[in-house]
């Protein structure tokens, strides 16, 4: 039978490969994916479950109900001080639908869109499934980004550029005089900036500001951003697109022919998560703070490790080169000789090549117990 080209060059995901094989072992520790142990919070719960009793179980709008787009904006001001109408704003399925959907819109068979690796590896599949070619620049080095950026631009053919900060895998923020570069860039390109938020919140030291922040941007940014990771509510997948009116119309108009629409009653629990984000969204950001603390000081013991002090996210991203191993090897042989599951850095594309993420997704307690695994495997395997 035939098979689309799109489905044959669907990358499977090494992070799912490595998830599952988890699974074959029994008492695994499993910090691979990014979905954290922590429930989502009562006063979200009981809006959701309001929602349901008062029947709201219908479709709704393409681009999602008028309170939830209200309370976007209203979220989106606070961080930016730009104000987005509700005809700039698309409630999707997740950032991933906000992503996928908003690529979409952007990219013809063809053309070509920026990536910085490493990075979340949904976005090269996103852009094949567009029909259009992924071109990576690698933003670990001390290498001029500008120039890398500027390299892997080909005229008429390069739409866009995306950026995740601060970023899954590297929990890095970038600085705003990086972003600042990248969006004199894409003013002198011509290209769209997509800035995938979702980690915005859970920023442990410093500050993360907006590519929007710049002046001008506004007209060729797509911010995307999700309850996700923000609220522990990856299960209600409801993410958003705040754009140009162009754009944020297109992402409803296709959400028409893939979701029609995001659940009704987890919009109606998401308009309660934002209107309560202050409060909620601290207490989530300093879990983690307290999480990765403790991981990343137990993990710095290593002499085999070099370990960066975390500053968002909830990921570590652990360089391992002086094991001697390769980031697949280190986390099948911790899999098996430790049953602890991590994912290899080289994951997230060849710049990940080295590394290792770890997901700090468990309690306190575990981690620091499985930060002593890790420890013990880094300096004394053979
Ligand atoms: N963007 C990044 C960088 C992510 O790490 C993830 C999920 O892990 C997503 C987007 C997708 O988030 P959502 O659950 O809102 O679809």
């Amino acid at each position: 039978m035939f098979i689309s080209n799109v489905v044959k060059e669907n990358e499977p995901q090494l992070v799912r490969r490595i998830y599952d094989k988890a699974k074959e072992y029994d008492n695994v520790v499993d910090l691979t994916l990014g979905d954290p142990d922590i429930p989502t919070p009562e006063i979200v719960k009981d809006a959701a479950a309001k929602a349901l009793s008062e029947n709201k179980t219908k479709y709704t709008a393409n681009a999602g109900i008028p309170e939830l787009r209200r309370a976007i904006s209203e979220d989106v001001f606070k961080r930016t001080g730009l104000t987005y109408t509700s005809d700039e704003i698309a409630v999707t399925a997740g950032a991933m639908g906000a992503l996928y959907l908003s690529t979409a819109s952007i990219l013809d068979p063809g053309d070509e869109m920026i990536i910085l690796e490493p990075h979340w590896p949904n976005y090269t599949n996103m852009v094949k499934m567009c029909g259009a070619i992924p071109r990576y620049v690698n933003c670990l080095g001390d290498e001029d980004l500008s120039h890398s950026i500027i390299e892997k631009i080909t005229p008429g053919k390069t739409r866009a550029i995306i950026i995740n900060s601060p970023s899954n895998p590297t929990g890095i923020i970038l600085s705003f005089d990086k972003l600042k570069e990248i969006a004199d860039i894409a003013k002198k390109y011509d290209l769209w900036v997509i800035t995938d938020e979702v980690y915005r919140t859970i920023v442990f030291d410093g500050m993360c500001r907006s590519i929007l922040e710049i002046p001008d941007m506004k007209e060729r940014t797509i911010l995307v951003d999700s309850l996700s990771k923000r609220f522990s509510m990856t299960g209600f997948r409801v993410g958003f697109v705040c754009a140009p009116k162009e754009i944020a119309t297109a992402v409803a108009a296709l959400e028409e022919n893939v979701n029609s629409c995001v659940c009704m009653f987890a919009q109606y629990a998401s308009v309660t998560a934002l209107q309560n984000s202050a409060s909620l969204e601290s207490e989530i950001c300093n879990t983690f703070k307290r999480r990765c603390t403790a991981m990343t000081a137990e993990l710095k013991k290593s002499k085999n490790l070099a370990v960066r002090d975390a500053m968002a996210t909830f990921y570590l991203f652990i360089d391992i080169t002086k094991t001697g191993l390769t980031s697949e090897e280190f986390a099948y042989r911790l899999l098996d000789e430790k049953h602890i599951a991590v994912v290899p850095g080289n994951a997230f594309n060849k710049a990940g090549e080295g590394y290792i993420r770890i997901a700090c997704t468990l309690s306190e307690e575990k981690l620091v117990e499985s930060a002593k695994e890790i420890v013990d495997f880094a300096d004394n395997k053979n």
